[in-house]
């Protein structure tokens, strides 16, 4: 019966997540000037999982920039994995209290800052 360090080592899930200072940051002016849907291409949020990608989502009106973890991802869209990406980001709005209400939205990836994450895939029957 010694479970408890097989606990500790493997059942991540039962554990909050450590909460990680991401390193993401402002991508350079030209790469949000340029970007355009098109180049996210057939990503979709299985991709972002399975890489260990965060979604990077940048406001081009307001600079403002927002991360969606891996596991915040997995949360959101656990259901629709086959989401594409790119379809994602033509509906996404720059809300909240701290949105200008703008719809142009750039995305990037982003290797999220925390390597111990592993996605868990649902298990399909
Ligand atoms: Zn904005």
């Amino acid at each position: 019966m010694n479970s408890a360090v097989g606990k500790g080592l493997f059942a991540d899930a039962e554990l909050p997540p450590p909460r990680i200072a991401s390193t993401l940051k402002m991508p350079p002016k030209k790469a949000l000037d340029r970007f355009h849907v098109g180049q996210v291409g057939d990503d979709t949020i299985e991709t972002f999982l399975q890489n260990g990608f965060s979604l990077a989502i940048c406001c081009r009106e307001c600079k403002r920039l927002t991360e969606w973890t891996p596991p915040d991802l997995a949360r959101r869209f656990g259901a629709k994995l086959k989401l594409r990406v790119a379809d994602l980001c033509e509906r996404l709005v720059c809300a909240g209290d701290e949105g200008c209400g703008a719809h142009d939205i750039a995305i990037f990836p982003h290797l999220y800052d925390d390597p111990t994450w592993r996605w868990a895939p649902p298990t399909e029957t």
